[in-house]
């Protein structure tokens, strides 16, 4: 199958577990919970969108004719060096895209594979690192994984719910909004009256990187 991607780029991984490894940020088109234009924002499933996630023209993006193309890339984007190679696959929705032959052909190219979904769909198998950040509203079908991001606050989501599930890290991200103190606020709350959480924040941002 063909793929098309936002953007492709070689940054520091900015937010949860693994914050502060160099990585490739491959930046599937596409979700399921909102068409990525402001007109619609208000009837989405997904309101607090904060990525541009529409059509192939950012910095390595494009269309790829199939996974071999994509993954050479992913590659070429890494540059030199192939220790401890890492793409974190996200979107948009990566699990639209995301297919067993690019899972095998990034593989190939000696790369971890972390994939950051809304888990509204099942995880393609092979993934490496699998966080699934749900949405209120959405119907999470992918209960498991290594981590659960939440992004908070959030009205509908039950924190307490959220701790039956399978994952081995629970992290709670407060929402990139326009009152960034409130929600900085409620996410030190979740993060001090339920321990299992830890506040996660992102980097990237702060420090002005991609
Ligand atoms: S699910 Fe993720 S990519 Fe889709 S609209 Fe919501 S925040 Fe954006």
């Amino acid at each position: 199958m063909s793929y098309a991607v936002k953007e492709a780029f070689l940054t520091l991984q900015g937010e949860g577990v693994q914050a502060g490894s160099r990585a490739v940020f491959l930046r599937f088109a596409g979700c399921n919970l909102w068409s990525g234009r402001e007109e619609d924002r208000r009837k989405a499933i997904c309101q607090f969108c904060d990525t541009d996630f529409v059509g192939t023209d950012g910095a390595g993006g494009g269309k790829f004719a199939d996974a071999a193309a994509l993954a050479e890339h992913v590659t070429a984007l890494w540059g030199d060096g192939e220790e401890r190679r890492l793409v974190v696959v996200t979107g948009g929705e990566p699990m639209l895209q995301l297919d067993p032959a690019l899972v095998d052909a990034l593989h190939a190219q000696g790369f971890r594979i972390a994939a950051e979904s809304n888990g509204t769909l099942p995880a393609t198998p092979g993934v490496d690192w699998l966080c699934i950040s749900p949405k209120a509203g959405s119907e999470v079908v992918q209960r498991s994984g290594d981590e659960l991001k939440l992004v908070w606050p959030q009205h509908g989501i039950d924190p307490a719910e959220l701790e039956r599930w399978d994952f081995a890290h629970f992290l709670v991200q407060p929402m990139d909004c326009e009152d960034r103190e409130t929600a900085l606020d409620a996410a030190i709350a979740l993060a001090m009256e339920r321990p299992r959480w830890r506040l996660t924040l992102q980097a990237h941002k702060i420090v002005g990187l991609r």
